[in-house]
């Protein structure tokens, strides 16, 4: 088994650099696949960097170059990089057409791709991604933790963004402590890969309805996990790819120190936001609160944070710790 993890692995990294190449160095990579990311104001730099490529728009040149080299087709199947269909015998390339974003491990090898439609063709899926796999399990792995674990380190904190190309943008901006989950919702063993290097997380994600929920969801996940989370919320329509693309890089710091809020701060902003202070919706939101405070593990943190929620929703902090008293009582 470990044999076969092993040549999982080496076929992912033959993959990634085929597709690399194919980028870089053929007629239909640089007009389609190299045009597109420059169009997204990637420079050669940021492609390297990341290892970025493009899969042919045919059939199976992929999975005929992988044979050819000696890769086994068992290995091609395992890790989905080929569509093996039996009743007709006939083998696809499973990102034909797409350019792609190689997925490393902490330690740096790759463990999967992402593979982005160049059109907007809505009733394709926009991004493909690589099965599951041995080697490659989509809760927990965040995309451009090989590339982000230094900096994340060395700043404390870690910013966690939904795609890849929000991961890469900030990059090539200048900020380099950013993961990505990745098109799955946030998971404990994502946060806890997040945890070898860092307490903090401040959570970006997209600037629409999908956002704000995935969001609320992964505060009360971080808080579980005894770490510390800020949200900063993009302009409507905005994600941090779009925002960063178009602002300077000390515009962007100065955006992010001043917009990230601490969770009581954040949820409070939504009731002025969306519920116009109504008094019920005030209400579910100051239980809201105090679930999620509920979550901390740590007592004194706890403590902290009614105050602040106390001062914040103007109400008594005795009432928010019989409330939270009663959570706790639940939840044995
Ligand atoms: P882009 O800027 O290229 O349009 P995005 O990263 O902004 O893409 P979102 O729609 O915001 O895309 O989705 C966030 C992430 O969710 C993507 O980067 C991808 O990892 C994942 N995702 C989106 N659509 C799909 C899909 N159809 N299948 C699988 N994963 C997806
Ligand atoms: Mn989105
Ligand atoms: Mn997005
Ligand atoms: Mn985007």
């Amino acid at each position: 088994v470990a044999n076969e993890k092993e040549s999982m692995y080496l076929v992912s990294e033959f993959a990634q650099k085929y597709f690399h190449h194919t980028l870089l160095e053929t007629e239909e990579g640089k007009a389609i696949g190299l045009t597109y990311f420059k169009e997204r104001g990637f420079t050669s730099e940021t492609i390297k960097k990341f290892g970025l490529g493009y899969s042919t728009d045919s059939w199976d040149a992929f999975t005929k170059e992988a044979l050819g080299k000696g890769y086994k087709l068992e290995f091609l199947d395992k890790t989905g990089l080929t569509i093996v269909k039996e009743e007709e015998g006939k083998t696809f390339d499973r990102f034909k057409g797409r350019v792609m974003f190689p997925i490393h491990s902490m330690s740096g090898r790759v463990l999967g791709f992402g593979g982005r439609i160049l059109t907007n063709d809505k009733k394709a899926a926009k991004y493909v991604n690589s099965p599951e796999s041995d080697i490659y399990h989509k809760s927990k792995v965040l995309y451009g933790i090989f590339h982000a674990k230094q900096a994340i380190a060395k700043q404390d904190n870690c910013y966690l963004v939904e795609g890849y190309t929000d991961v890469i943008q900030f990059n090539q901006a200048g900020i380099e402590n950013v993961v990505a989950s990745s098109g799955t919702a946030l998971t404990p063993d994502q946060i806890r890969l997040v945890s070898r290097l860092t307490r903090n997380i401040t959570v970006l994600f997209d600037g629409d309805a999908a956002g704000l929920r995935a969001s609320i969801r992964g505060i009360d996940l971080i808080l579980e996990a005894g770490m510390n989370v800020k949200v900063c919320a993009f302009p409507d329509g905005e994600d941090p790819d779009s925002f960063a693309k178009k602002t300077p890089y000390n515009e962007l710091v100065s955006f992010l120190e001043e917009n990230a809020k601490d969770f009581i701060q954040f949820k409070a902003s939504l009731l002025v936001k969306e519920a116009n202070n109504d008094p019920i919706k005030k209400a579910e939101l100051i239980r809201d609160m105090v679930n999620s405070i509920g979550k901390i593990p740590d007592r004194i943190k706890r403590e902290v944070y009614i105050q602040e929620c106390s001062r914040i929703m103007d109400i008594s902090e005795e009432v928010l710790f019989n409330t939270l008293a009663q959570i706790d009582k639940k939840e044995l």
